[in-house]
């Protein structure tokens, strides 16, 4: 469940400090340290998974949830309403996927434009 060297780890127990969004006993969500947009948080399962490429059949209700939350909390952050405003949903997977963190996370960037990058 918690890998003692990983990054996301340390923040889900408390060890590194974050500016937490959410907290269930599956999931933990924070913004991110290098927001691209007005709004960007990530939602991690607190289970210790190194990215989307590990994910089974076993994990689909644990994504699930994850998804089904993200609207909510998109909107709780300062994203705009859809259709005008709306969301982007991002998870970066391995090196061609341009991933840094090895914990499996959601990207959840919105809000106004202009945005720092996307
Ligand atoms: P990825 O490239 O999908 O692995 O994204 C990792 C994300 O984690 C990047 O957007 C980083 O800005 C973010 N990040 C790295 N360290 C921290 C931290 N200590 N607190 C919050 N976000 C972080
Ligand atoms: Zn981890």
């Amino acid at each position: 469940m918690h890998d003692p060297n990983c990054l996301f780890c340390k923040i889900i127990a408390g060890q590194i400090p974050s500016k937490k969004v959410y907290e269930d006993e599956g999931i933990f969500a924070f913004h991110d340290i290098h927001p691209w947009a007005p709004v960007h948080f990530l939602m991690l399962p607190k289970l210790h998974l190194p990215s989307m490429a590990q994910v089974t059949m076993e994990h689909a209700g644990l994504l699930g949830r994850m998804l089904a939350l993200a609207p909510q909390l998109a909107l709780e952050q300062g994203c705009n309403p859809y259709p005008a405003g709306g969301f982007r949903v991002m998870v970066n997977t391995g090196r061609d996927g341009g991933q840094e963190v090895h914990h499996l996370h959601i990207h959840v960037i919105g809000g106004p434009r202009p945005w720092l990058k996307g």
